[in-house]
This record gives C-alpha cells, structure tokens and sequence, in this order.
C-alpha cells in the first residue's frame, strides 16, 4: 500500500505499524516503550505521530499503516507534543550528570531524546514516593528512580520469557514495577535471564556488576555461547584481559533473538577460575596427570584409538559427544566416529 509521510510518498506492507514504516524510511520517531518483542502498548506517548482525519495524536508503535494515510512526523504540533512530554518525563527524572553516563541496560534513550529532540519549559520536580526494594539477588538492580513506568521489563518477562516474575503495582506517582509481596528475585518465578535489563530504556532495571563498572573501558568481542548447542551469539564485554559481562547482540539479528538465558548472560567466572584447565593433561606411567602440549595429548588420543580399533575391531569403540557443543563440532564428532573409524557408536548427551 502507498501512503504519504511528511510529504511522501512511501510504500507500507501489510500489518505494518507507522512506526515499521517511519524506521523503514530512517526517520528518528523517539520510543521508550516499543520493542519488536513484544505487543505494542502506547504507554509512553514518545512515539506520538500527525495522522490526517484523527483529532489527536496517535501513537506510531500501535498504529496499523493504511492505503492512501497522510502522516506527519515532524510536524510543529508533533515536535511541541515531544518537547512537552519531555519536560515532564525530566520533572520526575534526574539524568545522570553527561560527563559520567552509567551504563545502564540499552543505554539510556530518555537522555538521547532530550538530546535529539529538546525540551519544552521546565517544570517543578514531582516528588513520587517510590519504594526502593531490598533484593539480594546476585545480578538484577532496579533503581526506581530511573523508571519511567513503560512497562517494557513487565511486558517482556510475561510475553518472552513467559514468567511473570514482576509486575506494575501502585497508583498514580507512587506506581512502580514490583515483585509479589516485593519479595526478591529469588523468591519469585525469575529466571535471572535479565531480559528486562536489556529493554529497560532509562538503565532503572540494570546489572549489578555495571553499576560497579566503567563500561567505558570494556571493549565488546562477538563469540558463541557454549553452556549449550544453540548457539546463541553473545557480546563479551572485556576489560584488562577479562570478561567483565555479557550482552546478547540486537534483536533480529542472531539465532537468539536478543535473547540470553541466567548462564550465558551472568555465569562468567568459570573463565579466569584458578580450578580451570588450561593445557591438556596426560596420565603418565607414574599414574599421575601431567601437563602435555596439544599436539601431545592429540597424538596420545589417536594412539589409543587406534590400538583398541587394531586389537578389538571398529565397534569397540564408542564416541560421545556434547550438546555444550556446537552443532558444527557435533557433526565433527559423527564424522570422526563413521568416517574415521568405521563405527557406528556415536551418541550425544541431550540425544538421551
Ligand atoms: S530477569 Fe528475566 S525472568 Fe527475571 S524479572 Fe527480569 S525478565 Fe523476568
Ligand atoms: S524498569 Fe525500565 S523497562 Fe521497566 S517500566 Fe521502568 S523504565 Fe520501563
């Protein structure tokens, strides 16, 4: 279908939203609480679009593209909308001082917006009574003060992680995200995949370990995760040489979808474990293990195999493989097993 944005023409598909279409096209349509995850909900009001015909504003993440609309983003009315709105979000919300951004989940876009779009007259601070939570969980921090109430962290735990673990509760200034009978994390039904830090817009739901990080300093590496065969792809946030947290790459780009499970996101320190091998080990005539080269270890191995295939025939051996394995290295595994040594004892453990 055709439709006309800010004076064009621009083509929009099916079941698309006008924001679909306003990103399609690059324009910078603000959003706190639209995420492609999870149902659109308009409760931001960021996102606010001119629609030819409605007597209001509309919001862009909730409204479906029609032939023959006539929209505008930028218009003085929209702008003022966005500048108002703004003054408002910043009447309850300090911003951290520019020189030292906290990291804060998806980095902090009520700050970028007031950066992009400006704001209208300042407006008196609201003093909300908002509750602070004790929660001894290890990983997950909210900092009710940050939150802007977009619902985004509830409405991912309940659309994507399918959990309910948190909630909105309250009522007028004093509304918050909350927790059953505001118990910790660890009381509830949460997983601790720390989803809702990563679509929290203003960093109010963020990671422990960050508030103690300058995430300046942290250089982001690509890997694969390898608690499991699926392969999701992780960003290795590391610094002096070490691994200091993991985040999972955008939505819509990878196997994961944004998505990343308590042990890929936080189960980091088993890398730099002082219990951790860190060269094979071979055992040697004494009984006791010995530190060995690669090279070592693979030519001791393929002694071996080989010498019982001699002795005993192919199918006295057997191979097990991993499902912390990539699929590439299971394939590996079979090959090894039927091609190499003609036999067909190849197993894997997540096949049981
Ligand atoms: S960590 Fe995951 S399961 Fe726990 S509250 Fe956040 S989104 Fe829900
Ligand atoms: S904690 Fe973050 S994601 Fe949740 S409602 Fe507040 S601002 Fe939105």
């Amino acid at each position: 279908m055709k439709l006309t944005l800010n004076g064009r023409q621009v083509e929009a598909r099916d079941g698309e939203t006008l924001l679909d279409v306003t990103r399609r096209e690059g324009l910078n349509v603000p959003t706190l609480c639209a995420e492609d995850r999870v149902d659109p909900m308009g409760s931001c009001r960021m996102c606010l679009v001119e629609v030819e015909g409605q007597r209001r504003l509309q919001p862009s993440c909730a409204w479906k593209a029609e032939e023959g609309q006539v929209v505008e983003t930028e218009s003085d009315r929209v702008k003022k909308h966005r500048q108002l709105l703004l003054s408002m979000y910043l009447a309850d919300h300090e911003l951290d001082d520019d020189d030292l951004p906290r990291e804060r989940g998806t980095g902090n876009k009520l700050r970028q917006h007031v950066l992009d779009h400006g704001t209208g007259p300042k407006l008196p601070a609201v003093e909300a009574p908002r509750l602070y939570r004790d929660d001894a969980n290890p990983y997950v921090h909210f900092e009710p003060e940050a939150c802007v109430l977009c619902n985004l962290c509830v409405r991912y735990c309940d659309e994507v992680e399918a959990v309910s673990a948190i909630t909105l509760a309250g009522r007028g200034a004093a509304t918050t995200i909350a927790t059953v009978e505001d118990k910790g994390l660890l009381d509830t039904t949460c997983e601790l995949c720390g989803g809702c830090i990563d679509v929290c817009p203003t960093g109010a739901m963020t990671e422990k370990a960050s508030l103690l990080s300058d995430f300046r300093t942290e250089t982001a590496v690509r890997s694969t995760c390898n608690f499991c065969g699926v392969g999701c792809q992780l960003n290795l946030h590391v610094r002096d040489d070490k691994v200091v947290r993991v985040t999972s790459p955008e939505p819509g780009t990878t196997v994961n979808d944004g998505n990343l499970c308590v042990k890929g996101r936080f189960a980091t320190e088993f890398i730099n474990h002082e219990d951790r091998l860190t060269t094979p080990l071979i055992r040697g005539a004494d009984g006791q293990l010995h530190e060995a080269t690669w090279d070592e270890a693979l030519d001791a191995v393929a002694k071996g195999l080989n010498g019982i295939r001699d002795r005993h025939g192919s199918d006295a051996l057997g191979f097990i493989s991993s499902s912390r394995c990539t699929g590439e290295e299971n394939y590996l595994v079979q090959k090894l097993s039927r091609a190499a040594f003609g036999t067909n004892n190849c197993h894997q453990c997540a096949a049981t």
